[in-house]
């Protein structure tokens, strides 16, 4: 543990750093409980720069929780489309509804109600009270834990229970009274640039706190399996102008996939493969010439609506390979 004498020059040390070299992020120029849910729900596992340019147009598209609310869910799914994971799209859309009809459109600001939330775990309920509403609690996200497993030479596992919660009471220990905020941002941005996988030790402005003997190997965490492996088969099925599209009951509840292919023959046209969760998706696209509609889920659409409707990323990738060039270049030109 760091000897509570020397928590205020640790603390110090973080902070002259972050003052330093914190990187300027639309969601930490605002005080705004809106726009800092957007920004957790979007941040959860996707990348600070791949989020950038979907939480600005998401703040244009649907400014506060009122906006949010009333937008269909086609719209919602539409704004989130490439950011994957739709099930947080959903909890968002679900929240604002809530805050809307039960909390008057104000979001509450005791960390526990917030957690009560859909889609909202401990970390960013007590992400939103602390940059929102100025709360001293701690918050542990990966880059926070990967920093404190190390700081602390932690050697067990951080990924069950037990290692979890070891970590949020390194965290607990360590959050200032005052100027939590900016201090639990200061530790996220060192795990984030510094402190990295690889870590830069050689430049960490905590080095001659930090206990770790080999940082590399921290944190550690369950031993994985590998991804199971699964092909999944759809259909290419034009008339003219129009695409054959079915509307997603399982994995992407909602969006529009390219119908989806019981037995198949010959080659496919198209093959590409996503991670899913633990999985790794082959996905076979077939020509098929039927211009039957198969259920009430499938629809034609035009090439030139494709971008008005969501569609998960794998399928939109697969359907500008099948498109005629032109075609496929009038899509990526539209704005979305
Ligand atoms: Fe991480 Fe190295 Fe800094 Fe320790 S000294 S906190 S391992 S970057």
């Amino acid at each position: 543990m760091i000897p509570p004498k020397d928590l205020p020059s640790f603390r110090r040390s973080v902070l002259r750093w972050y003052s330093r070299y914190g990187r300027e992020l639309p969601w930490r120029r605002t005080r705004d409980p809106y726009a800092i849910l957007v920004s957790e729900f979007m941040l959860q596992q996707t990348q600070v720069a791949t989020v950038i340019p979907y939480y600005n147009n998401w703040l244009r598209r649907f400014p506060d929780f009122t906006a949010l609310a009333a937008a269909s869910e086609n719209d919602v799914l539409h704004a989130w489309q490439g950011l994957g994971y739709y099930a947080r799209a959903r909890h968002l859309h679900a929240t604002a509804k809530i805050v809307r009809d039960r909390h008057g459109g104000r979001l509450p600001m005791d960390p526990t109600a917030i957690r009560d939330l859909p889609g909202i775990g401990r970390y960013t309920a007590n992400a939103i009270a602390t940059f929102a509403f100025d709360r001293s609690v701690p918050i542990v996200e990966a880059n926070i834990a990967r920093l404190l497993a190390r700081i602390y030479n932690y050697k067990q596992p951080i990924d069950n229970s037990r290692g979890h919660e070891a970590i949020w009471q390194l965290a607990s220990a360590l959050v200032p009274k005052r100027r939590a905020p900016i201090f639990n941002s200061a530790l996220m941005e060192l795990g984030a640039l510094v402190c990295r996988p690889q870590p830069k030790c050689r430049i960490c402005p905590v080095q001659n706190f930090c206990c770790a003997t080999r940082p590399e190997m921290l944190p550690r965490k369950k031993s994985r399996l590998s991804p199971r492996k699964l092909i999944e088969s759809h259909l290419w099925i034009r008339r003219g102008e129009r695409i054959l599209l079915e509307q997603s009951t399982k994995r992407w509840p909602g969006l529009w996939i390219l119908p989806s292919a019981g037995s198949t023959t010959g080659r496919p046209i198209h093959m590409s493969i996503f991670p899913f969760t633990h999985h790794q998706v082959t996905l076979q696209v077939f020509r098929n010439p039927s211009r039957k509609i198969d259920n009430d889920r499938q629809r034609w659409f035009s090439t030139r609506a494709l971008d008005s409707i969501p569609i998960p990323s794998p399928h939109r990738r697969a359907i500008v390979d099948l498109l005629s060039a032109k075609e496929a270049a009038a899509l990526r030109r539209r704005p979305s």
